[in-house]
C-alpha cells in the first residue's frame, strides 16, 4: 500500500498535471495567434507585390506612350521641314530620318501592346489575389476569435484547477513539497511512481536494496537512486 503521504502525493500529482496540461494549452494560444497573424501578413505582402507588379507595368506603359508622343512629334517636324527644304538630297535625308522615327513607333507600339496584355493579366491576378484573401482573412479571423475565446474559458478555469492544486498540498510535510516541485515540471511526466518488480516505474531502472528497504518504511519518502523520482510500493 503507497503510505499516506504517497497517497496525498499521487492526488496531488494528479491535479498537478492537469495544471501543467492547462498551462502549456495556455502558452500555446498566444504562439497559435501569432502564427496566424504571420499567414495573414504573408498573404497581405502577396497582395502588395501584386499591386506593386500592376503599378509597374501602368508606368511602363505611360512612359512608353510618353516616347511614342515624342517620336511621332520629331517626326511631323521632318515631315514639315521636308516641305521647305528645295536641294533634293536635302529632302531625301529627311525621308529617311522620317523612315527611322515611323519604325521606332512602330516598335515602341509593338512593346505597348505588350505591355497592354500584361496589364490585363496583372489586373485579373491581383482581382483573383485579392478574393483569395478576403476569403482567407475571414478565416484566420474567425480562427482568431476562436482561439482567444478558448483562452478565456481557459483562464477562468485555471483558478479552480490553482485552487484544487493549492487544496491537494496541504498536509503534505513542506520539504516532501519541495521536492515533488523540484521533479514536476512538465505535463505528461508522472514523478511519483510506483516500484514494479523492483524497478522504478519511472526510468525502468532497478532500484538499490537501499532505496527498496527504505522504501518499505512507514511513510518515508524516498527518490529513486536513478532517475530520482519518488518511488513507493503498490502492495
Ligand atoms: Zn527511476
Amino acid at each position: 500500500m503507497p503510505t499516506p503521504t504517497v497517497e496525498k502525493l499521487l492526488i496531488l500529482q494528479d491535479r498537478d498535471q492537469k495544471r501543467l496540461a492547462h498551462e502549456s494549452l495556455l502558452r500555446a494560444i498566444p504562439r497559435d495567434i501569432a502564427a496566424i497573424e504571420q499567414k495573414i501578413a504573408g498573404e497581405q505582402t502577396a497582395l502588395e507585390a501584386a499591386r506593386g507588379e500592376l503599378q509597374q507595368l501602368e508606368l511602363k506603359k505611360k512612359a512608353l506612350e510618353n516616347e511614342i508622343g515624342a517620336a511621332a512629334e520629331q517626326m511631323g517636324r521632318y515631315r514639315s521641314q521636308q516641305l521647305q527644304v528645295r536641294k533634293n538630297d536635302e529632302y531625301q535625308a529627311l525621308g529617311v530620318e522620317i523612315e527611322h522615327a515611323q519604325s521606332a513607333i512602330g516598335a515602341l507600339e509593338e512593346q505597348e501592346l505588350e505591355v497592354m496584355y500584361a496589364i490585363d493579366e496583372a489586373r485579373r491576378k491581383l482581382a483573383a489575389a485579392g478574393e483569395e484573401l478576403k476569403h482567407n482573412v475571414s478565416g484566420h479571423e474567425a480562427r482568431i476569435r476562436l482561439l482567444r475565446e478558448r483562452e478565456t474559458g481557459l483562464q477562468s478555469e485555471f483558478q479552480s484547477v490553482q485552487a484544487l492544486v493549492a487544496a491537494a498540498r496541504e498536509g503534505i510535510d513542506e520539504s516532501v513539497q519541495r521536492l515533488y516541485e523540484r521533479l514536476a515540471v512538465k505535463p505528461g511526466l508522472p514523478v511519483v511512481v510506483a516500484i514494479r518488480d523492483g524497478k522504478c516505474d519511472g526510468c525502468h531502472l532497478k532500484i538499490s536494496s537501499n532505496v527498496e528497504s527504505e522504501s518499505r518504511k512507514a511513510d518515508k519518502v524516498v527518490t529513486c537512486d536513478q532517475c530520482g523520482r519518488i518511488v513507493y510500493w503498490e502492495s
